[in-house]
């Protein structure tokens, strides 16, 4: 297979002080071992693979992706700074056309990370893809991003930051579920009032393999981005679906990556999980800087790959067909399914509970959208947690109309701040962020 060659930047973040605890899989090793792999291969003596030192992100660039309770500063680690940066960089050397794409191998992760963060869950504390895309929003003035999140794990996080935001199309797909954490994930999740259909999940059973994540992109995936028409797509590459991850279910290989990554052809990968750090990681990260690079991954192979033994199911195949033919007929009746939804009110409202694994916080949240014709809408959120702060956010979308703006600086401005610790305004239109305590 030869291609053209592609001009593709990596950056390495390790977060060599960063870990959940000394043996948990999510520590530095995760990236050393592919590091290493990376330089032994040579890869970097190829010209058009550069490699680029992390920028640090600001509380500014947070701020515009998350409500932080309190404040952004006390939910994070000099590391979470580094790897957001990290996404930052790859975004700015991608859009100052320095490469064609850019992969940000950095931890800590990010998509389990919501908009209101009391503390981190999935081992995440800020969603880092989010703080990328706002930032992208901002310096660059892009309008519509897709996230297409390919780790095993449900990216809930991500899905909760974009849930109202119809330039913002998510594309999450992960093992189902029912059988793994964080148990959500499914189709019926499809944005809120105004996004309706945006949000896209397409959970696959366990023991999925190539065969079953090659149907759904080329199906599901592919179709769905060529409608939407996004100015850049992010993929949050987990790696987590790899045959021998020791905590999922899957039958991915590292040449299904490679093959993913070409036919999907993601301007920025940021790397999410993927646990099984000797086995996998190295090859996969391999073949998914091959393809990016435009380069042959033909050769990337696992020592203990053998086809046979990771083929799935008859039976699976047909369910994965069944339920790629239900994803694309869902995003088809999208209009019309926002009709039904909304009806004549003028405000839906829903309430969640949301723990935090990680830290042991649970949370209460009440979420009220205002419908809007012509913007994202109006979102306002209670949420409580058990941690004893109880906290209010007006967000302002972006290009939100005159109306939503009205009433969200009206809401901001008399909201009794005593029932409160704080009080926040993300105001995503003009990139004003304010927060009132009592
Ligand atoms: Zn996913
Ligand atoms: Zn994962
Ligand atoms: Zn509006």
């Amino acid at each position: 297979m030869t291609k053209k060659p592609r001009k593709t930047g990596l950056i390495f973040f390790p977060a060599f002080d960063w870990a959940i605890s000394p043996t948990h899989p999510e520590r530095e090793e995760r990236l050393l071992y592919t590091q290493d792999q990376v330089f032994e291969e040579g890869l970097l003596d190829f010209e058009n693979i550069l490699e680029f030192k992390p920028g640090m992100a600001t509380v500014e660039d947070i701020n515009r992706a998350h409500i932080c309770v309190p404040d952004a500063r006390s939910v994070i680690t000099e590391s979470h700074l580094i790897s957001a940066g990290g996404a930052i960089t790859a975004a700015d050397k991608v859009l100052r056309k320095e490469v064609d794409n850019a992969f940000a191998l950095v931890r800590p992760p990010g998509h389990h990370a919501m908009l209101v963060v009391h503390g981190a869950r999935g081992f995440c504390n800020i969603n880092i893809e989010a703080v990328m895309v706002e930032y992208i929003r901002k310096h660059y003035g892009i309008r519509k991003v897709a996230i297409v999140d390919t780790d095993c794990h449900h990216g809930d996080g991500t899905q909760d930051i974009y849930w109202n935001d119809p330039d913002t199309l998510c594309i999450s797909i992960h093992q189902d579920g029912r059988t793994l954490y964080p148990g959500t994930g499914f189709p019926e999740e499809m944005g809120g009032p105004n996004a309706l259909g945006y949000t896209i999940n397409i959970p696959l059973p366990p023991r999925t393999s190539d065969e079953g994540f090659l149907y759904t992109l080329e199906n599901a995936i592919l179709p769905i981005l060529d409608d939407f028409q996004p100015e850049l797509i992010i993929n949050s590459a987990g790696q987590d679906n790899h045959y021998s991850d020791p905590i999922t279910n899957m039958r991915f290989s590292a040449r299904g990556y490679a093959l993913l990554n070409d036919r999907l052809s993601p301007d920025i990968a940021v790397l999410e999980g993927g646990y099984s750090i000797e086995k996998a990681l190295p090859y996969v990260n391999m073949g998914i800087i091959l393809a990016m690079a435009g380069l042959d991954y033909d050769s990337v192979r696992e020592p203990d790959f053998h086809a046979e033994s990771l083929r799935q199911s008859d039976e699976l195949t047909r369910k994965i067909e069944r339920d790629v033919a239900e994803i694309h007929r869902l995003w088809k009746s999208r209009h019309s399914l926002k009709k039904k939804m909304v009806g004549d009110s003028r405000y839906t409202r829903r309430r969640k509970g949301i723990y935090y694994d990680t830290d042991g916080i649970s949370e209460h949240q009440e979420e009220t959208v205002r419908i809007c014709e012509d913007c994202g809408g109006l979102v306002l959120i209670d949420s409580q947690a058990d941690t004893g702060k109880r906290i209010y956010a007006v967000i302002i979308p972006h290009h939100a109309c005159p109306a939503c703006r009205l009433e969200g600086e009206d809401f901001f401005g008399k909201i009794p701040v005593q029932q409160y610790s704080h009080v926040y305004l993300q105001d995503r239109d003009k990139d004003n962020f304010q927060v009132k305590s009592r």
